[in-house]
């Protein structure tokens, strides 16, 4: 079989070795297509390509169109909104994520954007510790789980709110349930949303539910830009001037929030919370055995199109 590693943004060359090794000792073999510059060059490229490794790859309909003997992807990270999935049911292809492979990096970094906002953002004012605060989790999942365990070794009071997750759950992941979204956000001086991108939760972070934060409260997102309404964020801060926001990644307003709020308000010009070499590699290895798993024995465990 041919595999395509359709990568716009590569793979640590550690990884694509490991990738390469699972895949050739399978008896598949391995095409390299990285850095491209249009989609176009994905839409020609997945031609002949019975598998594809994706990271933040847009797989559209076009390129499920394109792609005749395609029969699986695997989004090698946990969200998979940039894949069109009803397309790919439509076809016939399987989608799989890689869950839980990246999530201890993002964990670290939604920390550190804690602390980074605690302390100004490493500018001399002074600041404020983490220590004795309390962190509201926005869905209890991979991510959300050992931010909760990392934030209470730190000495945070944790709580969590999910609505897929029953609270013995939430109690035995080491976090106190939220009675609704509303009190989670009116008691947590910190509140990191994890929560997948999705039409229900596209758009459902606005200004009513942020300005239930109490006072000097930080919303820390991790997620993806696309879960907050930006202009009710922008209202939000005007109106609150307390408030602060950092985000993994930049919202399309951000020049915008960074001229009126400064340093209230951070964001990665790039996503990064998934970019460390660890976590790189456990999601690269994890979609290559998953898709030599798929044609070995037609193993699906991971399918997220079902
Ligand atoms: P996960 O699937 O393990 O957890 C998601 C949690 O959200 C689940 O517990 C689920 O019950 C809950 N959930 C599902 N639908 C919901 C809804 N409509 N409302 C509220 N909660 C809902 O995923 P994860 O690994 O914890 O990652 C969470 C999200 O973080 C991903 O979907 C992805 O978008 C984002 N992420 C970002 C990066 C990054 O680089 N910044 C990296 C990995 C993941």
């Amino acid at each position: 079989m041919k595999i395509l590693l359709a990568t716009q943004k590569p793979f640590a060359v550690a990884a694509v070795a490991g990738i390469r090794q699972i895949v050739e000792a399978a008896g598949h073999d391995l095409v390299v297509f990285e850095k491209y510059a249009s989609q176009s060059d994905l839409v020609a490229a997945v031609a002949d390509a019975d598998a594809m490794i994706i990271r933040s790859d847009k797989v559209t309909a076009e390129v499920l169109d394109a792609a005749k003997r395609l029969r699986i992807v695997v989004r090698a990270g946990a969200g998979y909104d940039n894949v069109d999935l009803p397309a790919a049911t439509a076809h016939g292809v399987v989608v799989e994520n890689t869950p839980g492979q990246n999530s201890n990096a993002v964990a670290e970094l939604a920390l550190a954007m804690m602390i980074f906002m605690a302390r100004n953002q490493f500018t001399p004012a002074t600041g404020s510790e983490i220590q004795g605060k309390t962190l509201g989790i926005q869905a209890f999942g991979h991510v959300g789980r050992l931010v909760g365990a990392k934030a209470a070794a730190l000495g945070m009071k944790v709580r969590a709110i999910d609505p897929f997750l029953p609270a013995e759950k939430i109690v035995g992941g080491g976090a106190e349930p939220a009675a609704s979204l509303e009190e989670l956000y009116a008691t947590s001086d910190y509140v990191s949303i994890h929560i997948p991108a999705t039409p229900e939760t596209i758009g459902s972070i606005g200004y009513d539910l942020i300005t239930k934060m109490p006072k000097g409260a930080t919303l820390v997102n991790t997620a993806r830009k696309e879960v907050i309404d930006e202009a009710g964020l922008e209202k939000a801060l005007e109106d609150r001037p307390d408030l602060k926001y950092i985000a993994d990644v930049a919202p399309d307003n951000l020049a915008v929030l960074k001229e009126k709020f400064g340093l209230r308000v951070f964001a990665t010009p790039k996503k990064m919370g998934a970019q460390s070499a660890e976590a790189n590699l456990n999601a690269g290895l994890a979609a290559a055995r998953q898709i030599v798993a798929f044609f070995a024995d037609g193993c699906t465990r991971f399918q997220v199109n079902k």
